[in-house]
C-alpha cells in the first residue's frame, strides 16, 4: 500500500505494515517485545480501511474483530524502504583528528561525570562517540576512584588480565604491556572475537625515572588517508582476514572465532561505513591463507597503513599525569607509549562495546531525543516503563 506524508510517497507491503503494528495486542509496551504471531498474518492480507490522521496513518485490518493500527508519520518516514529515505537525523557525527588535537583535546571533569544529573556522563560518552577518546581531569589518584568512574559507564569487562587492573612493569602477565618497552600504536585484544570496547587508563604514579609518554592515533583518520591516496591498499585492509593470538600465559590460549580472524578495517555491511579498526602487528598469527599472487600486495598495504599510523601528522603524544584519566574507543583509536624507566603504576579497565553503547543510547534518549521521540512522546499508550515504543532502536 501507499501512504502520503508531507508530499512524500512511501510504498510499504501490507504484510510488512501488519507485522509492525505496535498496538497493545501486537507489541508489549513494557518489555518492547513482539506479541503478534507473524505467521498467522495471511500472506495476501489487504486493509479494510486506510485513513491519514494527524498523528499518523491509521490502518484497519480484517480480523474476527477488525484490528486498528496507527503508524506515526515520523516513524514511517524513518523506516521507509521504498524509496529508501535519508534518515531524519544521522548518527552523532565523527570528528576525525590528527596531531593538532593536542590544542584542545575533548575533556570533562571528574566532578561533572560523578555528580549531577547524568549530563556530565552524557558529555563524556558523547566525546568518546565523536572523537574516539576523552580525558577526565581532577580524578582522585586512587584505584578506587578510577574504578568508580569506570562503573559510571557500565559494568567492567573482565579479561585474562583481571577485572580492574592496578599494575607496574613486573611481567606479572606474559604481555609486553607489563614491561618497560616502547609499544607502537595498536588496538587491544585483537585476538578476541569481540575486542574490548572502551579502555580506560590512569597513571597513578611514576617515580625514580622518566619516559613513558602516551600515544593516541585516530584509526579512522589514518584509514581515511589510506582510502584517499591508496584505494587498493584500503580494499586489501578491508578484505584480508588477519588471525591473532594471545599465548603468553600457559593457562590461556586466545584466538578469535572464526580463527581465520577479521580484517584490519571492519565495515557496516549495510552502509559501507568504517566501524572497527583491529590492529596489533605483534599479536598477528601466521598468514597462511593469503593467495600467492596477493602476498606482496598485502605486505605493501600494511606498510602503507603503518606509515599513516606512525606519521607525525597522525600521532598525538601526551604525558599523562596522576589525576587525568584517558578513555578510548578501542574499536577506533590506537594507543601506545614510549619506553620508560623507574617505577610506573597504572590502573584501568575495559568496558564492553555493547555496555558503553547501551549507556550512550539511554542518555541520548533522555538528553537529545530524536525526531521520532519528539513527535510521538505525547501520544497515548506510547510510553511504558520509561521508554517510548517508537524508539528508533526497536
Ligand atoms: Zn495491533
Amino acid at each position: 500500500m501507499t501512504s502520503v506524508d508531507e508530499k512524500k510517497i512511501h510504498h510499504s507491503h501490507n504484510i510488512w505494515l501488519r507485522d509492525h503494528c505496535r498496538c497493545p495486542k501486537c507489541f508489549h509496551a513494557i518489555t518492547k517485545q513482539r506479541l503478534l504471531n507473524t505467521f498467522e498474518i495471511p500472506p495476501d492480507i489487504v486493509p479494510l480501511h486506510v485513513e491519514p490522521k494527524i498523528d499518523g496513518l491509521e490502518v484497519t485490518w480484517p480480523d474476527t474483530v477488525p484490528h486498528v493500527s496507527l503508524y506515526p508519520w515520523s516513524w514511517l518516514q524513518q523506516n521507509s524502504y521504498d524509496p529508501k529515505l535519508k534518515s531524519l537525523e544521522t548518527a552523532n557525527e565523527k570528528v576525525l583528528w590528527g596531531s593538532k588535537i593536542e590544542k584542545s583535546p575533548p575533556t570533562v571533569t571528574y566532578e561533572e561525570v560523578m555528580h549531577g544529573d547524568d549530563r556530565g556522563l552524557f558529555k563524556w560518552l558523547s566525546n568518546i562517540d565523536k572523537f574516539g577518546f576523552s580525558f577526565v581531569t581532577s580524578v582522585p589518584s586512587t584505584p578506587e576512584a578510577t574504578e568508580k568512574l569506570t562503573e559510571r559507564i557500565g559494568f567492567i569487562r573482565e579479561t585474562q588480565y583481571g577485572r580492574f587492573w592496578d599494575f607496574t612493569a613486573n611481567m606479572a602477565k606474559g604481555d609486553t604491556a607489563y614491561t618497560t618497552l616502547a609499544l607502537g600504536a595498536h588496538t587491544d585484544t585483537t585476538y578476541f572475537t569481540d575486542p574490548c570496547g572502551l579502555q580506560l587508563f590512569h597513571l597513578l604514579s611514576h617515580t625514580d625515572g622518566s619516559g613513558g609518554a602516551s600515544l593516541l592515533v585516530d584509526g579512522f583518520y589514518a584509514a581515511s588517508i589510506v582510502k584517499e591516496l591508496h584505494p587498493t591498499a584500503y580494499s586489501l585492509l578491508s578484505k584480508t582476514l588477519v588471525p591473532a593470538h594471545a599465548a603468553g600465559e600457559p593457562s590461556a590460549l586466545f584466538r578469535p572465532n572464526p580463527s581465520s580472524g577479521y580484517p584490519v578495517l571492519g565495515h557496516d555491511p549495510l552502509t559501507g561505513e568504517l566501524k572497527q579498526v583491529r590492529w596489533n602487528n605483534d599479536d598477528r598469527s601466521v598468514m597462511s591463507h593469503l593467495e600467492s599472487d596477493r602476498v606482496e600486495e598485502w605486505y605493501n598495504a600494511i606498510r602503507i597503513w603503518n606509515q599513516c599510523l606512525t606519521s607525525s601528522d597522525s600521532e598525538f603524544w601526551l604525558q599523562l599525569q596522576p589525576g587525568t584519566v584517558v578513555v578510548m574507543d578501542n574499536h577506533r583509536v590506537l594507543h601506545g607509549r614510549s619506553a620508560f624507566d623507574g617505577k610506573r603504576r597504572m590502573c584501568g579497565a575495559y568496558v564492553g562495546m555493547d555496555e558503553y553503547r547501551s549507556k550512550l543510547a539511554v542518555l541520548t534518549e533522555k538528553f537529545a531525543p530524536d525526531t521520532i521521540l519528539r513527535a510521538t512522546n505525547d501520544l497515548p499508550l506510547v510510553t511504558a516503563n520509561g521508554r517510548n515504543i517508537w524508539n528508533s532502536a526497536l
